[in-house]
Formats: C-alpha cells, structure tokens, sequence
C-alpha cells in the first residue's frame, strides 16, 4: 500500500478520506512545524508527501526519496520546493491556485484599511481606556478611496485585489513582466514600470512570487522613489523585500507605514524593529487562513495526491 506523510495536523475528515486507500501518517502537530530529521526519515519510506510552506523540499531530501512520487504543497507559492531537482528526481509538484484567491485578496485588501485607517492601533486605544474625549484629529488615518493603488505582481490574487479597488474608486497601476489586458479592461488597471508605479502609488501593495528574480526587488533604492505618504503592503514573500531597507524608510519618514502579512523570517522574532512601531500592522501570514478556504486547500493538496497515486493527471501540477 502506498504510504503518505503529511507534515502537520489536517482536518479529519481529508486524512480519512486518504486512509480508505493509503498508509497515511501526520506529523500530529498544528503549532510545530515537523523536524527536519523526521521529514527526512518519512520521505525515504513516503510514496507521497503533503506539506505546508515550512517544510523546505530540496536536493537532499529528494536524493534519498527513492519511493516518491509527489509532493503536494498546502499553498499557491512554492518557493520551498526546489522543482528543477523535484522535476529531475521525477517528482511531481502540486500546489493549492485559484481556491484562495479571493479569501487572499480580502486579507490584502483589509491590511490596506487597517493601515490607513489605523485600526488596530485605535481598537488597542479604546481598551487600554484611553478615550477621554471626542477630538477632531483623535487617530486620524488617511483616506483610501479614490487614492492610487499600485499592484506589483498582477496575478489571480492582484486582479481580485484590483476589482476591490475599483469598487473603492481607486486608479489602479500594476507592474509584471507581461501585460494584463483583461485587468485593464476590466478595472481600468494602466500597466508601468516599477519606477513609475513607486513613484505614483499612495499604496504600494506586493503580490509577486518569491523567485531569483523578485527576491529583494524592493530595496533602499525603491523605497526612497516611492511618496513619503506612501503605505507599503506585502502579502506576496517576505524576502522579496528588504526588511532592513523597509525599517529604514519608516524610521527616515521615507513612507508613512507599512501592512505586511509576510517576513524575511518567519516567525518573525518578537524582538523585530518592525513590530514595535506604531505605524505598521503586521499579521502572522494569515493570508488564505479562513476555515472554509483552509479546508479546501487540504483538500485539494489530498486529493493531487490521490490523481498521483492512483496514475492520474494531477489537478494542480506547477510546472517551471
Ligand atoms: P499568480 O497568479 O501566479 O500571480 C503572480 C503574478 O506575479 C503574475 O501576474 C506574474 O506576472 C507576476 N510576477 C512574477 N514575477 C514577477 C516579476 N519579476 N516582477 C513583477 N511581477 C512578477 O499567483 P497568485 O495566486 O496571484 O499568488 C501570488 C503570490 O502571492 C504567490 O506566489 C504567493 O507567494 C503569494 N501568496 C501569499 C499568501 C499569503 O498568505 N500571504 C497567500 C497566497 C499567495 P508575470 O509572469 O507577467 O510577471
């Protein structure tokens, strides 16, 4: 019987679904993330693996895997799966698109409003019990309607983005490596250079994936272009930025703050610079994290395995 490992606790009712057919075992832990010698030692006996974005699946692993066939990855980014070494050791790859679009978009999309309209700063003042009188400036934030959104990396979870935006008025401008026609049909999106977008965003939002190519693509240099009212949002990758560089702008006043989802590390240490200043809101990546979007995510990484195991086509393969 083919054996499957899944490296964090999932929902039962996906994990039963798979014991009909399969040996199936899971790293029983919703917190920890499964050690690296026990990830190891499981994909030398595993037909199959599923896994979350902190197990990292490299040459390593996949040298000493001489039974797997698939990895099905719990999310849409893939950036810790080496899949030139999977596509070499004949491994497939699958990942979770399309079915957490929306709920990311959302999650996006509130980071903005909270930014801008300093809502988590304001819901801590109303219970420390600071509120003492009504006053015309008491936490006033900045407006978010028809101001300039810019969108880098406008893929599914841009374009959802974009379509919130225009129901709040905003012009829309995005950056890609190639151009949107629909998004500019549909939302009136006008596609710039990174320069240009930096330059003319009040909200910079990031979506891009983390690859060789995006990695530390905002630095000193780009946020020194953007406005000093700027807000910057990330819920792409974190090293796709320079948090170092990010810390810096926001202690020069280069930008006005900063809604970020993702870090360079995760979890980011409690200590981190970022997390101590007033004008950033920082979630722990909770971007496609709603029970009913979760839900289908397991579901669809279990059932990419099922397609695998059983010798069919997989329903979401990533391909280079
Ligand atoms: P997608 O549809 O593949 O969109 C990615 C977009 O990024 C594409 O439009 C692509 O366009 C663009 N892109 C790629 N390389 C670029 C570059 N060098 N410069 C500018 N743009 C570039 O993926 P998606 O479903 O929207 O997801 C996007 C990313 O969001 C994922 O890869 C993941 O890292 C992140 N994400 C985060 C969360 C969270 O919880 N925070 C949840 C889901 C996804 P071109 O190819 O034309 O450049």
């Amino acid at each position: 019987m083919s054996k499957i490992f899944i490296t964090r606790k999932i929902d039962d009712a996906v994990i039963d679904e798979l014991k009909k057919s399969f040996d199936v075992e899971v790293w029983d832990s919703e917190d920890e993330a499964v050690p690296r010698d026990v990830l190891l030692k499981q994909a030398k006996e595993s037909h199959a693996l599923l896994t979350m974005l902190s197990d990292q699946i490299d040459e390593e692993l996949l040298s000493d895997a001489p039974h797997l066939k698939v990895v099905a990855n719990m999310a849409v980014g893939y950036d810790n799966i080496d899949v030139e070494a999977a596509e070499k050791a004949g491994v497939i790859v699958t990942n979770t698109p399309d079915v957490l679009t929306d709920t990311t978009a959302d999650l996006a999309f509130s980071l903005i409003l909270a930014t801008a309209r300093r809502i988590p700063e304001a819901a801590d003042y109303i219970k420390q019990g600071e509120w003492t009188s009504w006053s015309p400036y008491l936490l006033a934030g900045r407006d978010v309607h028809h101001k300039t959104l810019g969108i880098v990396g406008m893929g599914k979870i841009g374009q959802a983005v974009a379509k919130r935006a225009a129901g709040f008025d905003m012009n829309i401008l995005y950056h890609t490596r190639s151009r949107k026609t629909e998004a500019e049909e549909q939302f009136g999106a006008q596609y710039k250079n990174l320069s240009d977008l930096l330059e003319k965003a009040d909200f910079v939002l990031v979506l891009a994936p983390l690859t060789e190519e995006t990695r530390g693509m905002i630095g000193a240099e780009q946020f020194k272009k953007m406005k000093d009212s700027a807000i910057f949002i990330n819920v792409g990758r974190g090293p796709v930025v320079d948090e170092k560089s990010l810390v810096d702008a926001l202690r020069n006043g280069d930008i006005a703050g900063a809604g970020l989802d993702v870090f360079e590390k995760e979890p980011i240490s409690k200590e981190h610079p970022l997390l101590s200043m007033e004008n950033v809101v920082a979630v722990p990546h909770i971007g496609s994290a709603t029970t009913e979007t979760r839900y289908i995510m397991m579901k669809l990484a279990a059932d990419n395995i099922k397609a695998v195991l059983n010798g069919e086509k997989p329903l979401t393969r990533v391909t280079r």
